[in-house]
Order: C-alpha cells, then structure tokens, then sequence
C-alpha cells in the first residue's frame, strides 16, 4: 500500500510506502541515480555505492537523447529538463558507404548536461563514490533488494552466453569550427558509426563504435579542424546484445536493470531512454505489490523490449553480410512499425523509404 502527499496545486511531492525495503544500488549511472531518487521519494532505504570517485565519475556517454522522454523522466524525478540542455538538434546528416548521404529531421533529439542531470538526481540520496562492488564480496544478504546498475559491466549478475558488445571510445573537444549540426557516419555492414554531438559553446563529443576498432572518421575530424582541442578521452564498450538475449536478469536477490540486461538500442547503440524505461518498469513493479516480483519484472521488460530482438537480428545479419530485404521483410517491418509507434521516444523522424535506404546503404 502505498500513500501519495500532493502540494496545494497537485503536484507530487512523495510517496509513502509501508512495505520499505532496504535497497542497494551498484552503480551511479542514468539508471542507478534515477532509481536512486526515485526510491528514495518513495520511502525506501537506498544505498548507491558507485566505483568512481566523486571528482572522477563522468557518464562516459555522447549525451544524446530524445526532449520529449528526458522531459517526462525528469518531471518525475522533480527535475526541470529545460535547464540541462545544451543543443537542439534540427537535422541529422548521415554520410553512408557509396557516396550515399541522407538527412533526417530532428523532432526533439537534443543534446544535455548529463553529467549534473546525473549529479541532481542524486542530490538527496545516500552515496559510497570509491566502492567497486564485486560478486564475490558484496554483501547481498545485508538488503531486502541489490539492483545491478552497472551497465556494460553487469558486475553483480552471472554472464549471458549471448553476450554482444562493440567497441568505442570518444573525446570532448571545443574550440570546434566544424558544422554546428548532429553528423554521423555510417560504416558499411553496420560495423559501427562515427558522431559528431554538438554540445554548447563550440563543444562536442566526437567518436565512434566500431567492431572492427579503425574508427574511421575521427582522425579525419582532427585533420580538418586542426584549431580544436581536446579537453577529455573516454571510452568503453556497448551492449548490444538486447534485454532477450541478456538472462538471467536477476540471480538471489540480485536483479539488473538498465544496460546491465542489454536495455540499449542495438541499431544505434543508444541506451539512456531504454535504461530509463526499464527503471519505470522496474518500479512500478515495486509499486504493484508489497513483495517484489523478479518474475514479473522480467515480463515485463521482455515484452516492453521484444522488437529490440528484432532489430538487434537486423544488426548481426548486416554485419555477417546476410541480410536479405526479402526474406528478412518481416524484420525490416517490425523495426519500422515499432519505431514509428514510438517516434517521440527516438526524436527523429521514422520514415519508412529512407529507413530502407539507410539499410539497403549500409
Ligand atoms: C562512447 C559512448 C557513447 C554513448 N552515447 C550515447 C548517446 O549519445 N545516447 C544514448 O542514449 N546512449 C549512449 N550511449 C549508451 C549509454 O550511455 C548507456 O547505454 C547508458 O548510460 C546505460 O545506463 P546505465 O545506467 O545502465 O549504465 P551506465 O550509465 O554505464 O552507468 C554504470 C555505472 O556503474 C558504475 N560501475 C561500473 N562497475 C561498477 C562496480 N563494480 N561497482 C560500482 N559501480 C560500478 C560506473 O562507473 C557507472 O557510473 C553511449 C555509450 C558509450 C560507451
């Protein structure tokens, strides 16, 4: 049962929950600080412990994501999105292989602060920066509930036998002279992609995911803009194995939410929304009863995640040369008519003609 205090213009200030479970959260990420303050409003006690240490943690990410969703996500959190942004992307220029380029129109795709995005969802929370948690050692038996938040890392979950990451790294550079607009590169047989994310003042995140690690387009980016300077290099992998193929997502009392059980979308490797998501599915079925059920959290992202399967299909086919726009029809159709669906969620726009140029392209 839980009891909701709303002020005097019927916003929502806290919950109160009877049933309050004593919560770990590894990992300070997009997941476990959203989690974290949202918990916390609840009424549980939440203990983050993050491995980085305070003056070090910085969200290895190109900062990238969809207004509309990061509007609603912070609302809940009692956060005001309009004061992390940092560009308003308009058009999206995508160079593919054989000369093809493409543009789409940008419908809410901006870039923010999620360094203090992240920073301010923990502002009330109880946090351990410095802590590696690790399997081994971690003391589960001391929480009703341990979440894995670690992302790619997965720390606390056993390993998944079908596993899928790609490489990537990616620097924050300013003084750019470059085009002020979102800006990719496509490499063929989606082996990965090159960005260009402009932040504010004439900084940017330029990088690339590429599994066959040749990050083409970065170097070329530094040739051309011999004035820029790199302020920052940071890198790791990313999932792109989808949440189906990411079992178990709970071990013990210890559950994954976020990266941790491949909530990433593997055509684009973008993953704050789905982390995201998958916290709100998370909760509300904390919310749903006094008990949680692991069980039926794992429903419930299976299905709320079921086209990433689908799309990650698309992906494998490509880069193994096999994907056939016959044949694979069916898959090409599930891509299209999911994202459409969602189009909000993307923050561009889905098109069905330039979607199958884009893949014929690739
Ligand atoms: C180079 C790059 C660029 C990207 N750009 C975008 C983008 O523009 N848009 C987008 O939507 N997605 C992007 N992604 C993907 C996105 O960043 C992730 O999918 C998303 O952040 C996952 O959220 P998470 O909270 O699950 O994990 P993370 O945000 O990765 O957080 C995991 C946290 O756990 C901590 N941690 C790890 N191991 C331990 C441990 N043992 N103990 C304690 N703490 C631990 C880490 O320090 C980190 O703080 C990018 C990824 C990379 C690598």
């Amino acid at each position: 049962m839980c009891l909701a205090i709303f002020d005097k213009n019927y916003k929502l200030l806290f919950v109160v929950t009877e049933n309050i479970l004593k919560i770990a959260i590894a990992g300070a990420g997009v997941a476990g600080s959203y989690l974290g303050c949202l918990l916390s409003n609840i009424g549980h006690d939440v203990t983050i412990f993050e491995a980085s240490k305070k003056e070090n943690h910085w969200p290895v990410c190109a900062w990238g994501a969809s207004y509309h969703m990061l509007s609603r996500f912070s609302t809940k959190a009692g956060l005001n999105f309009d004061n992390y942004v940092l560009h308003i992307g308009k058009v999206l220029k995508m160079d593919l292989p054989n000369n093809v380029t493409e543009y789409l129109d940008l419908r809410g795709l901006v870039t923010y602060d999620k360094r203090r995005w992240e920073q301010d969802m923990l502002a009330g929370a109880k946090i351990e920066y410095g802590t590696q948690c690790l399997r081994s050692t971690f003391p589960s038996f001391k929480f009703d509930i341990v979440i894995d938040c670690t992302g790619f890392h997965r720390t606390l979950l056993p390993k998944s036998h079908e596993d899928f990451i790609i490489p990537a790294y990616e620097y924050l550079v300013e003084n750019i002279e470059a085009p002020e607009e979102f800006y990719v590169i496509g490499y063929k047989g989606a082996r990965g992609y090159f960005w260009y994310f402009p932040l504010d003042k004439e900084k940017a995140y330029i990088g690339a995911g590429d599994i066959d690690r040749k990050y083409y387009g970065i170097q070329d980016f530094f040739q051309n803009n011999p004035k820029s300077k790199i302020v920052k290099k940071i890198g790791r992998p990313i999932r792109l194995a989808p949440p189906r193929r990411m079992e178990p997502f709970s071990a013990g009392n210890i559950v994954g939410v976020g990266e941790s059980i491949g909530c990433v979308f593997p055509m684009l490797g973008e993953g704050i929304i789905p982390s995201l998501l998958c916290c709100d599915l998370f909760i509300e079925t904390l919310e749903d009863r006094s008990v949680p059920s692991f069980d039926e959290y794992r429903k419930k992202v299976l299905r709320k995640f079921s086209y990433y399967d689908d799309v990650y299909r698309i992906v494998r086919l490509k880069m193994e040369n096999r994907l056939n726009m016959v044949r694979h029809l069916n898959l090409i159709m599930s891509m299209y008519i999911n994202m459409k669906m969602e189009e909000k969620r993307f923050g561009f726009e889905i098109n069905f003609s330039k979607m199958k140029r884009l893949v014929n392209a690739l």
